[in-house]
This record gives structure tokens, C-alpha cells and sequence, in this order.
């Protein structure tokens, strides 16, 4: 099984991907757990190139390039390994994120989708859509100071665009979202989350 986890910066995703990895791995599950940007050796050095540096280096048109590449790398090389294996791949992003990112920061949408038909084809069985707040979701996310700050000084406007993005994404595809509430203790999303896994592995 391929599963996603999408949301806006802040929004505890990461932690979600991880309490799950660590849940199904304790029920005996082969999982790997991996990223976007990034989530293979190539994939992540055009994720330093891309998140590092200076944010106007890239026009909106390379950035998303960049990114597709570093997907279908990412792909290659990571995740269609495990699941030939019979893993559970769950990633922290996959194409839903640039559906938003990119889509948004150069009015590229119908691109990225065209790119994504040609270069990747391939969606998660189940995205988890962890939904909060953008003002929640970006206090949390400028306290981490980390070293990519670039796209976390986009601001709020940016972030409530992104969240209703997401959603109406969701909406487009019903079966293969799941909308989380992500204003609730890590421990009741990890639960949530869990069961709505296993009910999709079967
Ligand atoms: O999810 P994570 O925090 O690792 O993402 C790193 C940064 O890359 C985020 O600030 C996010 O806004 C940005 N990003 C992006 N385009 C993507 C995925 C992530 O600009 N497709």
C-alpha cells in the first residue's frame, strides 16, 4: 500500500507519518517511511538546491522541474522498490504538495498536472490530509527555525490559500482522501489514523 501525508507547514503531518510508520511496524508490518522533497540520495540534493539559498534563484517554471525530477527519482528509486517488496510505503508529501506549492506560486496548475501524467502517473491509494488552522499551523512552524525558512515566510494569506487548496482537492477525490482534524492531541490523530489504515489494508 502507497500512502500520503499532505497538509500545510505546521501541520504536524510529519509527526502523523512517523507515529504511524512506528504503529504498523509494532503489528508487524514492513514499512518504509520516506519524504518530499527528497526520500532518495538524487532526490535529496535537489531538495538542498531547491529549500537552500537564495528563494529567487529558481523561476516558478524550474522549481516545479526540480521538483518532478526529484519525484520521479524519489519514485525510482525508493518507493516503487518497497512496494515491489510488499511494503507500506508512507510518505511525507508526494504530488498533492506541488499540486499547492508550485500549482499556486506561479499560477502553474494545468502544468503540473500535464507533468505529473507524463513523468510520474502514479497517485497513494490514501492521502491524509492533516488540516489546521494556518495561523496554528505557522506559529508552530516558524518556532522549529529551521534552515528552510524560505517557504515558511510566505505568511498567512499563503498558507489559508493552501488550506483551501487542500480541501478542495480532498473534495475532488473523495476515495482517496481522508480530511484529519489536526487541532487534537498528536495521540488521538495517531488513533484515527491508525484505524482508518488498518480499514484500508483490510
Ligand atoms: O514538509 P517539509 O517541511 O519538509 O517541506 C519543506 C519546505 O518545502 C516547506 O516549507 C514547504 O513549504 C516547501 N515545499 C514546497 N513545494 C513542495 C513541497 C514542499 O515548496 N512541493
Amino acid at each position: 500500500a502507497f500512502l500520503s501525508f499532505e497538509g500545510i507547514d505546521g501541520s504536524g503531518k510529519s509527526t502523523q507519518a512517523r507515529l504511524l510508520a512506528q504503529s504498523l511496524r509494532d503489528a508487524g508490518h514492513a514499512v518504509t517511511l520516506t519524504r518530499e522533497p527528497g526520500g532518495s540520495p538524487g532526490a535529496e540534493e535537489i531538495r538542498a538546491l531547491v529549500l537552500q539559498g537564495d528563494p529567487d534563484r529558481w523561476s516558478a517554471e524550474t522549481e516545479l522541474l526540480l521538483f518532478t525530477a526529484a519525484r520521479r527519482d524519489h519514485l525510482e528509486k525508493t518507493i516503487r522498490p518497497a512496494l515491489a517488496k510488499g511494503e507500506i510505503v508512507i510518505t511525507d508529501r508526494f504530488a498533492d504538495s506541488t499540486r499547492m506549492y508550485q500549482g499556486l506560486r506561479g499560477n502553474l496548475a494545468s502544468v503540473v498536472n500535464s507533468l505529473h501524467d507524463l513523468m510520474i502517473g502514479t497517485e497513494p491509494d490514501l492521502t491524509f490530509l492533516v488540516d489546521l488552522d494556518p495561523e496554528l499551523g505557522l506559529s508552530r512552524a516558524l518556532s522549529r527555525h529551521g534552515t528552510e525558512q524560505r517557504f515558511e515566510d510566505m505568511g498567512l494569506a499563503m498558507q489559508k490559500q493552501m488550506r483551501a487548496g487542500f480541501l478542495a482537492l480532498a473534495d475532488l477525490h473523495p476515495n482517496r482522501f481522508r480530511v484529519i482534524d489536526g487541532a487534537r492531541s498528536p495521540d488521538a490523530i495517531a488513533a484515527e489514523i491508525l484505524a482508518l489504515t488498518l480499514a484500508h489494508l483490510g
